[in-house]
C-alpha cells in the first residue's frame, strides 16, 4: 500500500475515547494495570468493575508492552492496555519505549482480528511526553500497519491536541 492510501485510513477526533464504537480502544495504562487517572480512570469507570477483577490476574505490564482484555461495558469489544514511558527529558529511551507501546498495541490488535482501533495520546498527560514528538511516533507507527486496518483513529481530548495530530499527519502524508 502506498503512503497516500495508508494515510487515508487514519482519522483524528476530539472526545471521550470510552464512547467510541470501534473494535478496540487503547488504554494509556500504568505498570500495575490496576487503573489510575486520566484516560485510564475513564476507561475503568466506563468498562465497569469486571475490568479491575481481570486486571488483577494479569500481573502488570512492563513499559512499552501491551495486554488485552475484553471491553466489558464499553462499546468496544477489546481494550488494549499499554504503558508508555514517563518523560524524563528524552535521554532515557523514551522515544523507543513510546514507539514500542504503539507497535505492540497494533500487533496485539491484529492478533485479535481488530479492524478499527482508537488511540489516546499515550504518555502526553500525567507522563509529560511532549505532544508533537509523541504524535509523530503515533502516526509513524500507525502508517507502518495501516494497510491491515480499516481505520486507525487518534482520539484526542482537546481541539488543540487534535490540531497537533492534523499537523503531524499533514507533515507525514504530503
Ligand atoms: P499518561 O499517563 O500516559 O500520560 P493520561 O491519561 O494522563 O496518560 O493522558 C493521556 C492523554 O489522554 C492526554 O492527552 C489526556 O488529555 C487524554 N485523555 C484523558 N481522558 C481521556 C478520555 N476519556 N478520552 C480520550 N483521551 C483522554
Amino acid at each position: 500500500m502506498n503512503r497516500k492510501d495508508a494515510c487515508s485510513r487514519l482519522s483524528v477526533c476530539t472526545g471521550d475515547i470510552t464512547r467510541l464504537e470501534v473494535d478496540a480502544v487503547v488504554n494509556a495504562a500504568n505498570n500495575s494495570l490496576l487503573g489510575g487517572g486520566g484516560v485510564d480512570g475513564a476507561i475503568h469507570k466506563a468498562a465497569g468493575p469486571e475490568l479491575l477483577d481481570l486486571a488483577r490476574t494479569l500481573g502488570g505490564c512492563p513499559t512499552g508492552e501491551a495486554r488485552v482484555t475484553p471491553g466489558f461495558r464499553l462499546p468496544a469489544r477489546w481494550i488494549i492496555h499499554t504503558v508508555g514511558p514517563v518523560w524524563r527529558g528524552g535521554t532515557q529511551g523514551e522515544p523507543e519505549l513510546l514507539r514500542r507501546a504503539y507497535r505492540n498495541s497494533l500487533q496485539l490488535a491484529l492478533d485479535k482480528g481488530v479492524r478499527t482501533i482508537a488511540f489516546p495520546a499515550i504518555s502526553t498527560g500525567v507522563y509529560g511526553y511532549p505532544k508533537v514528538p509523541a504524535a509523530r511516533i503515533a502516526v509513524e507507527s500507525a502508517l507502518e500497519v495501516a494497510a491491515q486496518f480499516e481505520r486507525i483513529l487518534f482520539c484526542t481530548y482537546s481541539e488543540r491536541d487534535e490540531a497537533v495530530y492534523r499537523q503531524v499527519i499533514e507533515e507525514l502524508c504530503t
